[in-house]
């Protein structure tokens, strides 16, 4: 049962919104609420009025930050809309959104066509094989041209646009769409914001182009054997609701990239694009289904109500009036409110306790959530994003997430001893919500220092803190978080053997320390003999290591890429305990790192800068002054698009000297690529 009535999972759609910034995603998005009757007013990015923008932070600057999970019903389909930000420091919103979404609609710019971020995340739902819808606003700017960026999509992706709409223009002004299967124009009465709409046949002097963008659109949809080939050899054409039919399996199957055409700020187009994610896009039980890992064999999980649970965490908030609020995806089952399930990663059990749907940003209350569907339980602590709930009779685990590394950080300190509690707490609350957060405590200086994967993202957190918590605080600048490794290697014996809370408590190990591939992280290997060691105790001992290469570098920062050879354990038999396994297992790392030197590793961070060719020079010479290596340079129209390799610490503050250079004409994105040793000595972090 839902918000809305009840609906099959067939009537179901969760939909993500991909588009570079500024685009017009939440215009888009502020539309379709309106148009589906869940907000009676339209909102606007420009007033700082509109729904999926609430965040004071994203009022402010325009952009969207947090992916708000809404719903809205369309003819007779529940539609779950995924607003995902535009930036590259949100990545991991993309990633996470992905993951839980059937289908996605990529909004461009029809004056920008693809940009870089437009592709990065393309290319992310590529890897997820979400099909994809294009939808072309902002026709009505000058300069628009849809079928430039039909081209664009063409090259630039990598995959097969088809026109299933054309602008109509009257005296160089946009004023509607064609649909092209229906020959038929679509306009929007202006004077009820474009909720009322007429149709009309295609305008004699364009019928000729339609019939021709018709012919494109069966090439596309129609496959080699399909018995529709020879129905329409044999009547010339074809039903709009047959090549409709067609059309939903070669998008599904990502043949095809439908693309449509609009002006959401001029309330053109924004219904037929509703109606093609519920024609086109798929419904949970048509895709792929997930599979549980747990034990040995994998089990594919259909979207039916009937199957055991498999809900995936895909996103955590501390929302400031509802409280903490959980986004779940369920793959397969059903829960219901009261109903008690297991968390297989902490072997938690865990009440559910509120149901909840968003509508627009109102939580509306839920007795139960069926498979395939999208909601959030209110108040459940300790679920980190990326875990699953199962039944407790049918444990089960879906893949994990991946995220990208947190590269840069700040310090914050408070601004009086008043805000030092309340700051704390804060910014754990923040912490919580977003896995690329990491929180730790400076043992001198006792500040916060909170890592993330850019600068943007941490430049939010101080604002979000300043803003929505009213907190009092300094930030630093974001600065490089370091890592350190060895390249020699050291052997190290310790023993513990004292008596706690009147019980001796033993173990002894000795180790040998050497250099691991980059990008290994901890790498640990027993001898056979220990293997079969209790597992607490290997737990224990693995723990220890790491809390030994915690800030352990000759600069202070974390050791990574070692290997650690546990060449001996001392067996103590009834006096060992799992305290003793780890403060030896740590005291061994220490005492094997004081006899060698460490080497700092920095961050190598993949720009690609997308730039008009009177500015290449410029920005090239800036990039080899910032240490930069040129991997690629690729000529677009006008536009020549350069990637390369930069160390982060000389990428701070790079949109604002971008932006000088080349008076804005430029646009990039970066990703982290991974940590390298500092090549020149003036770069090292002391
Ligand atoms: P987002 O960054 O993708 O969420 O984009 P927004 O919805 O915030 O829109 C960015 C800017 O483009 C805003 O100033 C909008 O008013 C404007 N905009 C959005 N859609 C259109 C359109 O169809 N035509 C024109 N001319 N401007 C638009
Ligand atoms: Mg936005």
């Amino acid at each position: 049962m839902g918000v809305f009535g009840v609906f099959a999972t067939s009537q179901l759609r969760n939909i993500g919104i991909l588009a570079h910034i500024d685009a017009g995603k939440t215009t888009l998005t502020e539309r379709v609420l309106f148009y589906s009757g869940v907000i009676p007013l339209m909102g606007e990015v420009h007033d700082g009025t509109t729904v999926t923008d609430w965040m004071s932070q994203e009022q402010e600057r325009g952009i969207t930050i947090t992916a708000a999970s809404i719903s809205c019903r369309w003819r007779d389909t529940h539609i779950n809309l995924i607003d995902t930000p535009g930036h590259v420091d949100f990545t991991v919103e993309v990633e996470r959104s992905l993951r839980v979404l059937d289908g996605a609609v990529a909004v461009l710019s029809a004056v920008d066509g693809v940009q870089s971020q437009t592709e990065a995340v393309w290319r992310q739902a590529q890897h997820h094989r979400l099909p994809v819808l294009a939808f072309v606003n902002k026709m009505d700017r000058e300069g628009a041209d849809v079928h430039q960026v039909v081209s664009d999509i063409e090259t630039r992706l990598g995959v097969k646009p088809v026109l299933f709409q054309l602008p109509l223009v009257v005296d160089e002004e946009f004023v509607g769409v064609i649909d092209i299967l229906s020959r038929e124009v679509v306009r929007f009465d202006s004077s009820t914001k474009g909720v009322r709409t007429t149709t009309e046949s295609v305008p004699e002097h364009i019928l000729d182009e339609v019939e021709i963008a018709r012919e494109m659109l069966l090439d596309a949809v129609l496959v080699e054997g399909d018995p529709l080939v020879d129905a329409y050899l044999l009547h010339g054409d074809l039903p709009r609701e047959t090549v409709i039919e067609a059309a939903r399996r070669v998008v599904h199957a990502g043949k095809i990239v439908p693309v449509f055409c609009g002006a959401v700020l001029k309330n053109i187009g924004v219904q037929p694009l509703l109606d093609a994610v519920v024609d086109l896009l798929p419904a949970p039980t048509e895709i792929t289904p997930e599979t549980s890992i747990w034990g040995s064999a994998a089990l594919a999980l259909k979207a039916d109500v009937e199957g055991p649970l498999a809900a995936l965490v895909f996103k955590r908030m501390n929302d400031l009036r509802v409280g903490s609020v959980t986004y779940i995806r369920l793959f397969s089952g059903q829960l219901k409110v009261g109903d008690t399930v297991l968390n297989p990663r902490t072997g938690q059990h865990v009440v559910i306790g509120r149901l909840v749907r968003m509508l627009a940003n109102e939580p509306v209350e839920l007795k139960s959530v069926g498979a395939g569907d999208i909601a959030a339980v209110v108040g459940l602590e300790a679920q980190a994003t990326g875990d699953t709930l199962c039944s407790i009779e049918h444990p089960l685990q879906l893949e994990a997430m991946t995220f990208p590394q947190s590269v840069a950080f700040v310090a914050l300190e408070p601004a009086t001893a008043e805000d030092s509690a309340p700051l704390e707490k804060a910014v754990r609350s923040l912490v919580e919500e977003d896995p690329t957060l990491q929180l730790s405590i400076d043992p001198h200086t006792g500040q916060l220092l909170v890592r993330g994967v850019g600068e943007l993202q941490l430049e939010v957190l101080s604002e979000r803190l300043r803003i929505d918590y009213r907190l009092h605080c300094r930030s630093s600048k974001p600065r490089v978080a370091y890592l350190e490794t060895v390249s020699q290697s050291a052997e190290a014996s310790a023993c513990f053997s004292r008596e706690v809370d009147a019980v001796l408590q033993e173990a002894e190990i000795s180790i040998r320390l050497s250099a691991a591939t980059r990008g290994d992280g901890l790498q640990l290997l027993w001898a056979k003999e220990h293997q079969d060691l209790p597992k607490d105790f290997l737990r224990a001992m693995e723990e220890g290591f790491r809390q030994g290469l915690k800030s352990a570098g000759d600069q202070g920062y974390d050791i990574v890429d070692v290997l650690i050879q546990v060449t001996d354990i001392q067996r103590k038999n009834d006096s060992e305990t799992e305290l003793a396994f780890r403060l030896s297992a740590r005291e061994a790392v220490v005492k094997a790192l004081s006899q060698i030197k460490t080497i700092c590793l920095e961050p190598q961070m993949r720009v690609e800068i997308v730039t008009p060719d009177d500015y290449m020079g410029p920005v090239v010479g800036d990039l080899s002054a910032r240490r930069g290596n040129i991997t690629q340079v690729l000529a677009k129209a006008k536009h020549q698009v350069v990637t390369a390799l930069v160390p982060l610490s000389t990428m701070f503050g790079y949109a604002t000297d971008l932006r000088s250079l080349t008076q804005g004409r430029a646009s990039f994105t970066m990703q982290f690529y991974r940590y390298e040793r500092i090549t020149s000595s003036e770069d090292s972090p002391a």
